[in-house]
């Protein structure tokens, strides 16, 4: 029996499934599988169990093994746009225009730019997005969504999930199926990179700084690395740098500093703005830096896809760029050059994805609610903070979501492939890598996704 036909018996048999679901549950505590929960979202003592599907999902070997391979080449370019100021300048232009978040970010990157960078150490975590598109002839595509580099969700938790997910199958006898979901083992490699960077810097009783909640076990207790997490607003008020642009808070000396927060214009107040440009000014490497944060950017994933540019970041190496391009990058300028595109998007807003430049999801436009924005906006330069992406149509699963206060039952979903990038660079690359892949699950009820918006639920490849 495959995991498909099972799942056509399980929900004809409302015992055994209340039965499994509690095995599940029960697993994932055991694992560890654990989240705070949203109604005390600061709080360590109530948690619970993360939202997670029953059964792992079917992804072509293939496609994944693809995803893999590319990541590297997606840290590299990331890295390179972080450090060429023009390009960010010039793909930014109309943006910083209709955007005022973007706009601040760019003026942290312009000021640390003209003061000359500290810092020639640079860490990377970062997580590459994708869906996977099955054409009538059933080959299979992958196709970009995007890449979050600042704040990447999903490690940490996510290293417990295989383990839960191979129980239930050896459970319910699908002993082969088991053996196709893998361990991914994503935490130690990436706190390994921030340990790197830190282990670069190389001064004495120096300090790791910033919410790494996920890693600390892998740095602190594994690695005797200090760990501190403070938040923005006590930076502004007790860090300083000296006259090294040293970074330093509570008498503590910085060698890194993560940021797991500071990817949405909520997250700052001026007192924060201030705050990051003190970090960003400081020799304490950055986990990312300000410019890796603008590469991550929607608008630079849309410059992207123009002819010629992925060819000037890798002027040599023609297999790098069809590689990259063989992953979909197709987004469409939404800026003073885009009536075309505007006129398209009136035309078929079912077809496409209308994204601003923001993280998090719960952001992007569909169907009619593209028309609305676009009609508000199509004459001015307003709509430069936007750019339009074609719409994927993600290939469809059957499974059972599992999250707290929601009775389990059977529900049509696609998934998002995540792998993850770790790097360090001084001077050189002295690390690049790739990690993963993981999935995010959600209903195709929704347009998009956020395991913490409690939409999407995390989930394992069941390689095929
Ligand atoms: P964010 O940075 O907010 O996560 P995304 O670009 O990942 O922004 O979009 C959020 C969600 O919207 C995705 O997780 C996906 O579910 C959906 N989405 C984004 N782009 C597309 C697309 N081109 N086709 C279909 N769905 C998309
Ligand atoms: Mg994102
Ligand atoms: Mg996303």
């Amino acid at each position: 029996m495959t995991t498909k036909e099972f799942l056509q018996q399980l929900i004809t048999n409302p015992e055994q499934l209340s039965n499994l679901v509690e095995e599940a549950i029960e697993m994932a505590f055991q694992q560890g599988f654990l989240f705070r929960t949203c109604e005390t979202p600061n709080s360590s003592e109530v948690v619970t169990y993360a939202p997670f599907t029953l059964f792992p999902s079917a992804v072509p070997k293939a496609r994944l093994v693809q995803a893999l391979e590319v990541q590297t080449h997606f840290n590299t370019l990331v890295d390179k746009i972080s450090q060429d100021p023009d390009f960010l300048e010039e793909a930014l232009a109309s943006t910083i225009q209709a955007d005022d978040f973007t706009a601040r970010l760019v003026s942290i990157y312009r000021q640390v730019q003209q003061e000359g960078q500290t810092q020639s150490i640079v860490v990377g975590l970062n997580r590459s997005d994708y869906m996977v598109e099955q054409s009538m002839d059933g080959t299979s595509s992958l196709k970009q969504v995007e890449i979050n580099t600042i704040a990447a969700a999903g490690f940490g938790v996510l290293d417990r999930l295989p383990e839960v997910h191979r129980h239930i199958l050896r459970t319910t006898g699908l002993l082969k199926e088991s053996e196709c979901v893998q361990d991914t083992n994503m935490t130690p490699a990436m706190a390994a990179a921030l340990a790197k960077a830190w282990e670069v810097y190389g001064q004495k009783n120096r300090k790791l700084i910033g919410n790494i909640f996920n890693m600390k076990k892998s740095l602190f207790l594994c690695r005797n690395i200090p760990v501190i997490r403070r938040k923005f607003e006590e930076v502004s008020r007790r860090g300083s740098l000296d006259g090294d642009k040293r970074l330093f808070i509570d008498g503590l000396e910085v060698a890194v500093v993560y940021y797991r927060y500071g990817y949405m214009p909520d997250n700052y107040t001026e007192q924060s703005w201030a705050a990051r440009l003190l970090m960003e000014r400081s020799r304490a490497v950055k986990c990312p830096d300000i410019g890796t944060q603008l590469a991550g950017t929607k608008k630079i994933q849309q410059v992207l896809a123009s002819p010629g540019v992925l060819e000037k970041f890798f002027p040599d190496q023609p297999q790098v760029v069809e590689q990259i391009r063989a992953t979909g990058l197709y987004t469409l300028d939404m800026g003073p050059e885009g009536d075309q595109t505007v006129a398209m998007a009136l035309t078929n807003p079912h077809k496409f994805v209308l994204k601003p430049q923001r993280e998090g999801g719960g952001n992007n436009y569909y169907g009619e609610d593209i028309v609305q924005v676009l009609q508000k906006f199509k004459n001015d330069q307003r709509r430069a903070a936007y750019i339009l992406m074609d719409k994927i149509q993600p290939r469809t699963e059957q499974n059972i979501p599992l999250r707290k206060g929601l009775p389990p039952r059977l529900t049509t979903v696609s998934y998002e492939i995540g792998v993850f990038g770790a790097y360090v660079r001084y001077r050189e690359m002295i690390l690049n890598e790739a990690l993963g892949p993981v999935l995010r699950t959600k209903s195709i009820e929704h347009d998009d996704a956020g395991v913490v918006r409690g939409v999407a639920m995390f989930d394992s490849p069941l390689v095929v």
